[in-house]
């Protein structure tokens, strides 16, 4: 069966104006600052305004170990919200903000899919309300400062060679990976080698996702570490008194967006940090003014359990205080049955036709991931729900065999078929999600902020990836003592790794035993809160492909937006 394109489901969606998907949340207009007809910011007004009102119940979507396709958390997470909704309850969606630089590149778009998106997606993908641009504009001014600050003679002592802060732009191109600045004249400032990030992968965004007010988010920007003098002690935003004005170019992006999905459900879209060197979660104000408008808040996290879970519980809930009530694991047939590592899955390439094949077998055999995974929920107290995501090549037996897995597990589990049928075919999921929910909360954190960075590595490593031990290459052993002793030993911390493996090797499928975690070096996002150890190559500006979406995005001759899936 053929169902029309994303893009087409999203045009043919009746949309209701966004003063009025507003009031499903009692969010009334004068809190609403839109932008156009479909999207407005909610002022944060609402956070003190809310206070005293119940709080919702707090549900993650999170995965398997997925495939290099994405095994549809957005979509589930999207088909949740909307299931809820069906059930009666009041329910809000809150997602990041995708990149442009994966529109354009291989991506096409990130808003879910088929009858559980959210729309318009054109403005979604497209630009939104320019949050990501005043994320740029703010990193960047603060990179203008620091090498205005060499130039005007470096009263602060920053080591040339130990400047971390790069540039930021939201394009693919790799081009700009590594670069030399300051060429020219003595007048033109000091030549010195560095590089761009995508936007999606800076700080500020990581402080725009984790901030709880605009203060807060001043503070958090002051202490961005930039670079370090030669002693070895960093230099702070707030010392090059650059935090201020960056808060200001930020002022408006802090303000969640407010949208819709195809059911008319409201979805907070705000902040898009990357999944691999920061913690992938969307926004901590978008939840806290959820939490008080809703019955239910459903949210994702980016990548597997392993990592989008993970650092959900342990960075986010960390840093915000809510804390989880139940959390969905999606998983899919493609996933396990790749996981039995009998298929192999390529981005880009259709899937292989014995892949599509009736073979329950091979999903038992690939069952092991979502086993760790759903024990990786548990590790934190949180009660896991199984979403098996159908997809219209799907055999009932391959249901039946993930059912089996998941109920064996202790997990409760539903077949979801919103991609197709929107809320009313995620209302099992959302029944079950509604039980997790109601069970006492026992949500834990992993580790104590008082643990040192090492044992806070080896915790995650070792009980959540299922690593034998931690190895660290000289540079990272030297950077977690300097980390230590500047008294950023309390941060917790964001393992950057590979998300197609529970393990550092994205060959390794299922759920490995017999490795160990090799930590080659460890940054630290001060402001943000974190600190990162880096495990096998991490990407921060990715490129574009042979042929990249960019190319089939268009206008049609009703001036309308074409090619983005
Ligand atoms: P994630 O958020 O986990 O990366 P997405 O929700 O973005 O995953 O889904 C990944 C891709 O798979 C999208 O192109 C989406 O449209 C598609 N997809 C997700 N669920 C289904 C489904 N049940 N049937 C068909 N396609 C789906
Ligand atoms: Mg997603």
């Amino acid at each position: 069966m053929s169902i029309p394109s994303d893009l087409d489901i999203s045009r043919a969606t009746a949309l209701r104006p966004i003063e009025e998907v507003a009031a499903q949340l009692g969010i009334g207009p004068h809190l609403l600052e839109p932008y156009g007809r479909q999207v407005a910011k909610v002022s944060l007004d609402a956070v003190e305004e809310f206070a005293d009102r119940p709080r919702a119940k707090y549900v993650l979507v999170s995965a398997v170990t997925p495939t290099p396709l994405g095994e549809g958390k957005t979509t589930t997470t999207v088909g949740l919200g909307q299931g809820l909704k069906q059930l009666g309850h009041r329910s809000a969606v809150a997602i990041r903000q995708p990149s442009m630089g994966p529109t354009f590149g291989i991506k096409g778009g990130a808003a879910g899919g088929g009858y559980s998106q959210v729309v318009p997606m054109e403005a979604l993908n497209l630009h939104l309300t320019g949050d990501v641009h005043a994320v740029t504009a703010a990193h960047d001014l603060l990179s203008a400062m620091v090498d205005n600050h060499l130039h005007q003679g470096n009263g602060l002592g920053l080591d040339p060679n130990r400047i971390t802060w790069r540039r930021v732009l939201d394009v693919n191109d790799r081009d700009l990976r590594s670069i030399v600045t300051g060429l020219g004249g003595a007048s033109d400032g000091t030549p010195r080698q560095t590089g761009f990030d995508i936007t999606a992968a800076s700080e500020v965004m990581a402080v725009l996702a984790l901030s709880d007010s605009l203060h807060d988010m001043r503070r958090r920007l002051g202490r961005i570490v930039v670079g370090y003098t030669g002693d070895g002690t960093p230099v702070s935003a707030e010392q090059l008194r650059a935090a201020g004005a960056m808060t200001v170019l930020m002022r408006e992006a802090i303000k969640p967006n407010l949208m819709q999905t195809t059911e008319n459900t409201p979805v907070f879209v705000h902040a898009g940090p990357f999944g691999n060197i920061a913690h992938g979660n969307s926004s901590v104000v978008a939840d806290r003014i959820a939490a008080r408008c809703a019955d239910y808040v459903v949210t994702e996290a980016g990548f597997g359990a392993d990592m989008g879970a993970e650092r959900f519980f342990n960075i986010k809930c960390r840093s915000s205080g809510l804390r989880p009530d139940a959390a969905v694991l999606v998983a899919t047939v493609r996933a396990l049955k790749a996981h039995s590592g009998n298929h192999k899955i390529v981005a880009g390439r259709p899937l292989p036709p014995e892949l599509l094949a009736e073979n329950p077998d091979d999903v038992r055999a690939g069952a092991d991931n979502l086993r760790k995974q759903i024990e990786n929920i548990r590790l934190h107290g949180v009660s896991p729900v199984v979403a098996v995501n159908a997809f219209p090549t799907d055999h009932p037996s391959e249901h039946a065999a993930i059912r089996e897995v998941a109920e064996a597990a202790g997990a409760r589990v539903a077949v979801s078929s919103h991609f197709l049928d929107g809320g009313k075919g995620a209302k099992d999921l959302a029944e079950a999600v509604v039980e997790a929910a109601a069970e006492p909360n026992r949500f834990r954190l992993l580790y104590p902020d008082s643990a040192d960075l090492r044992t806070k590595i080896e915790t995650v490593a070792r009980r959540v990836y299922g690593a034998d031990g931690v190895s660290y290459a000289p540079a990272a052993e030297r950077s977690l003592r300097d980390y230590e002793a500047s008294g950023f030993g309390s941060l917790p911390v964001c393992i950057a790794k590979t998300h197609l493996s529970l393990s550092s090797d994205p060959k390794l499928l299922g759920a490995p035993t017999g490795w160990t975690l090799p930590v080659r070096e460890v940054r630290a996002s001060v402001g943000a809160g974190f600190v990162y150890p880096i495990c096998g190559d991490v990407r921060t500006m990715p490129g574009l492909g042979s042929h990249p979406a960019a190319e089939r995005i268009d206008i049609d001759e009703h001036g309308r937006v074409v090619g983005l899936s």
